[in-house]
């Protein structure tokens, strides 16, 4: 129907960044077109993530058994984790229909009310990145969440009048990267937040697994470990490796994704065996190399390296801080000790004025909202 639903199919509201970089967790818009042949079709495909899995089937269940809509639910961590997957997954097990749109997509509430009075019972409506709500459209959502209605105001200025609007139950799933930003009423109103974690190698293995065989790729098992281990612990990430080294295999090799051909496609591909790439190392290197290791303000090291400063801090950082090699400090950025070894210069005498940072690489998966909300 409305501009808005069209908008969040094509995948604008990632932006750019996708079809740049081979280690972005953002999706270009032909990314999505390929990702969506991949998506896992419900809860006992759906690889990894435990605990939101786990408690989304009891909500799940419970809601059937009941015969009425599920609590809202809340879906919050990095890009590229599986939240627009499990939002179109809760619509499939529950057996309806899911509309799509996103926050940017909602600039009036006359949009949002249009779509919420288009749903039919029992509907889940998907708004990825709903932290970028406008918020009139915001406030229209509260009661819609809570009373199934909304308030259409019609007319302008002192002589417009709001009509209360019944709508169908429904169940709304948000999904951010941002759960800070999110304001406290919002939150509230999600009877379930389900917070997704980066993924383990073994699980990433799985979802390689699982896309060679749908692609039609041979994978070894050395192959898929040599991916899995430099896709940033995210599965939107591996599926995209796989594709480029899938690539190499076919045009250099005899088609067949061993360790070795995996090796010499990443390294074509600049990402090195953490999963760094050029991007990352070029930081790094600033920061080391020209900073003697910090600390250093977010926009000097962006100018070091020629790029903007929101692409060093969200697209770069991120990573960076997650891998152990660089820490946020009040005074700037900061190389550990890690990022020295990494980049093969030995580390200063005296140490790295990091405080009470620890140089240790977080346990997998502890990675927290945190680290995107710094
Ligand atoms: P997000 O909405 O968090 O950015 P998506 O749901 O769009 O992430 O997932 C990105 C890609 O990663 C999809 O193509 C999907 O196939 C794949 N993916 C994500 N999570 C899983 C998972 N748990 N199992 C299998 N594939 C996954």
């Amino acid at each position: 129907m409305s501009a808005p639903f069209d908008r969040a199919m094509t995948g604008e509201v990632d932006g750019e960044l996708g079809q740049e970089w081979a280690v972005s967790p953002q999706a270009g818009d032909e990314e999505r077109v390929v990702e969506s042949a991949l998506r896992p079709h419900s809860l006992t495909e759906f690889i990894g993530q435990p605990k939101v899995s786990r408690q989304l089937a009891l909500v799940l269940e419970g809601a059937k058994r009941r015969g009425r809509p599920p609590d809202h639910v809340l879906l919050s961590g990095p890009p590229g984790l599986g939240k627009t997957s499990l939002a179109l997954i809760i619509g499939s097990e529950l057996g309806t229909s899911v509309k799509i749109t996103s926050g940017p997509a909602i600039e009036r509430s006359g949009d949002l009310a249009a779509m919420l009075s288009n749903l039919g019972a029992g509907d889940v409506l998907f708004i990825d990145e709903i932290h970028r709500i406008a918020r009139p459209a915001e406030e229209l959502l509260y009661m819609a969440m809570e009373d199934f209605r909304v308030d259409v105001v019609v007319g302008k200025g002192p002589g417009a009048t709001a009509i209360p609007l019944e709508i169908n139950p429904f169940t709304l799933v948000g999904a951010t990267t941002r759960a800070g930003l999110l304001t406290g009423p919002l939150r509230d109103r999600f009877g379930f937040v389900g917070q997704m974690e980066f993924y383990e190698p073994a699980e990433l293995q799985e979802v390689l697994a699982r896309s060679a065989a749908l692609l039609g790729v041979d994978l070894t098992e050395a192959g898929s470990a040599e991916i899995a281990g430099r896709s940033r612990g995210t599965p939107r990430i591996a599926n995209r490796l796989l594709r480029r080294v899938r690539d190499y295999a076919e045009v250099e090799a005899d088609g067949r994704v061993t360790r070795e051909v995996a090796q010499a496609a990443l390294a074509l591909y600049d990402v090195d065996h953490l999963g760094l790439d050029r991007l990352d190392r070029a930081v790094l290197e600033a920061l080391v190399l020209r900073f003697g290791g910090g600390p250093v303000g977010v926009s000097t090291l962006a100018v070091a390296v020629g790029e903007e400063p929101t692409t060093v801090e969200e697209v770069c950082e991120p990573f960076l801080v997650r891998a152990g090699l660089l820490a946020r400090t009040p005074r700037g950025r900061v190389a550990t000790e890690a990022a020295w070894r990494h980049l093969g210069q030995p580390v200063p005498r005296g140490g790295i004025p990091l405080g009470r940072v620890t140089t240790d690489p977080p346990a997998p998966g502890s990675s927290s909202e945190a680290l995107f909300d710094a």
